[in-house]
């Protein structure tokens, strides 16, 4: 027995992304198919504004929602203590700690 085209359609949605194999997949779309409808709307919004907002900072090439970044639009950052990250993940876990007030520099795009 197959599982019904929606279904299966999703499943190889969610077995493209990182970690995720075909059971995790599917344990996510049977998990969703418990949802009520307004959860799902949700996700789905979610997911089609997901890139809409989003730019890369001209200065440090973090990802952002405006042409500078929070960091770099900031001028109470101390711009002789440079941090170089590999991610605008890293980027948020530094910020997070509320220690750094230097600026940052982005090794990437991601
Ligand atoms: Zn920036």
């Amino acid at each position: 027995m197959q599982f019904p085209p929606s279904i299966q359609k999703l499943i190889d949605q969610f077995a493209k992304l990182p970690t995720v194999g075909p059971k995790t997949a599917e344990r996510y779309v049977f998990y969703l198919l418990k949802q009520p409808q307004k959860n799902l709307d949700e996700f789905s919004t979610s997911l089609k504004e997901l890139k809409k907002d989003i730019s890369v900072c001209r200065s440090c090439g973090a990802i952002s929602n405006q042409e500078l970044c929070s960091i770099c639009s900031n001028s109470s950052r101390d711009p002789a203590q440079v941090c170089v990250i590999s991610t605008t993940q890293d980027m948020i876990s530094v910020e997070n700690t509320n220690k750094y007030q230097g600026i940052t520099m982005s090794w990437g795009v991601t």
